[in-house]
């Protein structure tokens, strides 16, 4: 299908891409077990990642030329990109202001929180999949989970909101978690959103029958709280929502695997060495910082990520019996 002159990034499907997540480094201080093996991965070497410069480039064509109105920062885990605060201040003084958020683990967040509020971060979604120390170093390898609490209270003093708690819940691992983990959110007003465990580790150990499900969590929920569906309509949100207890506290669950929301999908994105890709899944990606440094003007680059959502498939395939996994990690790619 010949693509119609139209300067947003819109696919075969009339779905339209505004909201960007940007991976600032594929590297982490943490070693999560869904995510990414205890010895790490081989990192990209850093000639490869975009300069400042660069990805500040790259999110301005976004935002004027193809309509971006929403950005991510995350990784990798972003806070460890050298000059955070001064990338958060280039991306928000763009023309017209893009909203900007973040995903991290917390650690480090404690000290830092003021001052990426100050250079513009509006939100922040820290990720934590249990209030216990033994659990927290069984998943993260790291004993850290007192860096990551102070993270998120810092966070929330320095009037980022909502703050968003993510938690990923694993079999024989933390699934007694949920109730606590919400007892926990709702008490210092966080948001939490559960995510079905996906995919796109590096060391390929996700397993269908393993994983908890939407309705798993849901069910473990219902037996403490009263869920009602939230009022407001999701839109290309990602999480269903939830009022407990008659609000205003809520809950989300992110089913990516067994409630697909892949129709509703606004996001496209940009790895940390300037790959555009339509989708977390896709296998397909177009290298952006080979064409910058090979001189492009801004409209081809544009053009070149225009091209790449045109191609965007249907959904993730996750489901299909010929699901083949993505080649980067989620780490990679940018969760
Ligand atoms: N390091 C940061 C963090 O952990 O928040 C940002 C990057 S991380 C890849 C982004 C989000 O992806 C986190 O909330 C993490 O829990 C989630 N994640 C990582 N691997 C996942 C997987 N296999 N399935 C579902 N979520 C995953
Ligand atoms: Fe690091 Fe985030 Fe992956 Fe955990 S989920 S290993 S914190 S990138």
């Amino acid at each position: 299908m010949p693509r119609p002159e139209n300067p947003a990034l819109i696919d075969t499907f009339g779905r339209v891409a505004t909201d960007l997540r940007v991976s600032l480094t594929d590297r982490c201080n943490l070693r999560c077990t869904y995510c990414m093996p205890a010895e790490g991965l081989d990192w990209m070497p850093g000639e490869q990642v975009l300069s400042d410069d660069e990805l500040v480039r790259l999110v301005r064509i976004a935002v004027e030329r193809l309509g971006v109105t929403d950005i991510r920062l995350t990784g990798g885990e972003p806070l460890l990109r050298a000059g955070l605060e001064e990338i958060v201040a280039r991306i928000t003084a763009l023309s017209p202001r893009p909203k900007l958020s973040m995903t991290t683990n917390g650690i480090g967040l404690a000290r830092r929180a003021a001052g990426l509020a100050e250079a513009g971060l509006n939100r922040i979604n820290v990720s934590l999949d249990t209030i216990d120390p033994e659990t927290f170093v069984k998943i993260t390898r790291r004993d850290r989970l007192s860096h990551v609490l102070a993270g998120l209270a810092a966070a929330r003093d320095a009037g980022m909101a909502p703050v968003k708690v993510n938690a990923v819940l694993m079999r024989g691992v933390n699934e007694a978690e949920a109730v606590p983990l919400l007892k926990f959110c709702l008490a210092e007003g966080y948001h939490l959103r559960f995510i079905e465990q996906m995919p796109l580790d590096a060391q390929h150990g996700w397993n269908r029958g393993e994983m908890i499900t939407a309705a798993e969590i849901l069910a473990k929920l219902e037996a403490s709280f009263e869920l009602t569906p939230f009022p407001a309509a999701r839109g290309g949100a990602p999480a269903e929502r939830w009022l407990v207890d008659g609000g205003p506290g809520d809950v989300g669950v992110i089913a990516s695997v067994t409630r697909p929301f892949c129709a509703a999908c606004e996001r496209t994105r940009l790895t940390a060495d300037g790959a555009v890709r339509s989708c977390l899944f896709s296998n397909d990606e177009t290298d952006l910082r080979s064409l910058a440094r090979a001189g492009a003007r801004d409209e081809e680059i544009a053009d070149a990520w225009r091209a790449t959502m045109w191609g965007k498939l249907a959904g993730h395939e996750i489901n299909d019996a010929g699901f083949a996994q993505p080649i980067r990690p989620m780490s990679a790619i940018g969760g």
